[in-house]
Order: C-alpha cells, then sequence, then structure tokens
C-alpha cells in the first residue's frame, strides 16, 4: 500500500486512536499545585493539549512565559490573543523556583508572541533561561521560541542563554502557511531555525498534520528543515482547539505517522517524535538523552557550587534584564 493509499482513508469522527488518558496520580495533583503557587502559565492548558494528564502524571509541564495572551491569531491555536499584560519581571524567579520544587532534570520553556514589546520579550526569555540555570544547574532546557520577526539580534539573545536545544514550529507545510499561521512566514520561521542551528545549538522544529496537506508535501518539510540543519522534528494530529478554529481535514492514521518517522530518520533527522497526540513538548527529555546531552542525573543536594553569584532572592531580575 502507497502512502497516498494510506492517506485516502479519511475519518470524519475522532478516532479510538485519539483516545486520551485522564490523570490519575499524585504527581498530577503536585504539578498543578506547584504551577499555581509560583502563578505560572503552561502551553498545556493554554493550548487545551490532549496529553495534560499523561504528562502531569509523570511530573513535567510545559511552562508559558510572558503571559497567557498573545498578539498573534493564527487559526488552529487555543492560546487567548489580544493585548498582553506588561512583562512581569519576576516571572523568572517563579519560573526557576517552580521547577526547583518539582524537581525536574528537563524543562520546555515556551511563550506567547510578544510583537507588542521592543524586543519581542527576547530579553526577558534570555534572563529566564539563565535564571532557572543559575538555579537549577543540574536542569537542561529546550527553549520553544517564537519567530521574533527572524531579527537576529533578538534571537541572539536567546542563543547567548544557552539552552540545551531551541526549537521554532514551522507548524504546516508551506502552502498552507499563509491560511492557518498569523503574520509568521514559511521562510522566515526557516531563517530562524537556520540561525539556532548556525550557532551549534541543536534546532528542533514541529508540524501538525492532518490540516489538508499531502504527503508530498509533508516529505517535502522534512527537506526544508533538514536543508537549514534542523536535527530532531516532531509530526502530530492537528485537533481543533474550538468551533470558531480551523476545522480538522483528516485524521491521520498512525501506520502514516509510522511511515514519516522511518522516512524521517532515513532522511537524516537524529530524532523524530511522529504520532497522533505527539506535541512539540511530548517526550521531550527522551529527545535530549539522544542528543547525548549531559544530564548528570545530580539531585539538587548534589549540585555544583556555583562561584560568585548572589542569592537568587537579591537580584533585581529587572535590572538585570535591561542592563
Ligand atoms: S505534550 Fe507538551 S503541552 Fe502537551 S501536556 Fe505534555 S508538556 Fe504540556
Amino acid at each position: 500500500m502507497s502512502t497516498n493509499d494510506l492517506h485516502n482513508i479519511k475519518y470524519k469522527r475522532k478516532p479510538d486512536w485519539l483516545k486520551i488518558k485522564l490523570p490519575t496520580t499524585y504527581n498530577f495533583t503536585k504539578v498543578d499545585k506547584v504551577l499555581k503557587t509560583y502563578g505560572l502559565h503552561t502551553i498545556c492548558v493554554s493550548g487545551k493539549c490532549p496529553n495534560l494528564g499523561e504528562c502531569w502524571d509523570a511530573g513535567t509541564a510545559t511552562i508559558m512565559i510572558l503571559g497567557d495572551i498573545c498578539t498573534r491569531a493564527c487559526k488552529f491555536c487555543a492560546v487567548k490573543t489580544g493585548k498582553p499584560l506588561p512583562p512581569d519581571y519576576e516571572e523568572p524567579r517563579r519560573v526557576a523556583e517552580a521547577i526547583n520544587q518539582l524537581g525536574l532534570q528537563h524543562v520546555v520553556l515556551t511563550s506567547v508572541d510578544r510583537d507588542d514589546l521592543p524586543d519581542k520579550g527576547s530579553g526577558l526569555w534570555a534572563l529566564t533561561i539563565k535564571t532557572i540555570k543559575r538555579f537549577n544547574p543540574w536542569v537542561t532546557i529546550e527553549a520553544l521560541i517564537p519567530d521574533f520577526d527572524a531579527v537576529p539580534e533578538y534571537l541572539d539573545k536567546v542563543i547567548e542563554a544557552k539552552p540545551e536545544i531551541i526549537s521554532h514550529n514551522l507548524e504546516t507545510v508551506r502552502r498552507l502557511t499563509p491560511i492557518l499561521r498569523s503574520r509568521a512566514t514559511y521562510e522566515r520561521s526557516l531563517k530562524v531555525l537556520k540561525n539556532i542551528a548556525d550557532s551549534g545549538i541543536t534546532a528542533k522544529s514541529g508540524i501538525m498534520v492532518g490540516l489538508g496537506e499531502t504527503t508530498d508535501e509533508v516529505l517535502q518539510t522534512m527537506d526544508d528543515l533538514l536543508s537549514v540543519g534542523v536535527k530532531i522534528i516532531t509530526i502530530g494530529q492537528y485537533l481543533q482547539p474550538t468551533p470558531k478554529h480551523y476545522p480538522v481535514q483528516e485524521y491521520i492514521k498512525p501506520e502514516v505517522f509510522e511511515y514519516y518517522r522511518r522516512v524521517g530518520l532515513e532522511k537524516g533527522f537524529e530524532y523524530v517524535e511522529s504520532g497522533p497526540l505527539v506535541r512539540s513538548s511530548y517526550h521531550a527529555e527522551r529527545q535530549v538523552k539522544k542528543q547525548r546531552i549531559d544530564l548528570r542525573n545530580l539531585r539538587p543536594d548534589q549540585a555544583p557550587e556555583i562561584p560568585n553569584t548572589q542569592p537568587l532572592e537579591n537580584i533585581d531580575l529587572k535590572k538585570k534584564l535591561l542592563e
């Protein structure tokens, strides 16, 4: 059977393979409590992610910085759109403390788009990464960033903060980008990813399928990502978050996801996470391990001394950002 044959079988109702796991453990409650205590947002909640039960049960979540109101309005995204609140310069400290409380070894951070800010939010991004590392030196970080309008100077701020992985999602194939993404362009996102890869930091990207793309377009997207140096790709089923959002065009069969995984590896990606419920932050820790980044497996009490640092509570984060 060819991949086009696989694609031809379309499903109108949500198929069984998209059934989600409900939360069952103490970990879920703990994650919820810590996030609420530190007043943090997650893309898990704001994006109505179907994996919330599974990920929070495993004690992990993707923290969303710079508020929960986005300046863009992509047709697939459940995050609120509007005029965001001013940046909160205490947020990096709260994020760092929450990660400590959750005992995470690897964390994925993301943010809303902040086209309202002069630096698009890149300064607070960099400060958050540095504060996490200062407070939790054993933690590895994946920064899932917006495009910062592809301004190299803004992107460099994040690169200089040295997260282990920087990801930026292409979201969909070239043809569907103008229909689905607001302000962002396919070329601009590729440019962002090229800058990341050229910096030596591992570049990662993700797309959703089931939006009306063809198999050939998905394979072309893989080639485009590889051509700019992307090493990790995630591919997951698009799910319509509310009736106002772009409708699902097709529920892609698990066999097709497996085909994409195999072809992606054959084409040269170092890691391909492909499956109906895959999201960009899904199983992110496995990817960082695959990259052989040294997680060191240190517990907080085994962490090395940080030389010449002030206690975190004595640092004026706003001043630091504006330096
Ligand atoms: S896949 Fe990512 S966004 Fe979804 S629940 Fe897991 S960590 Fe959160």
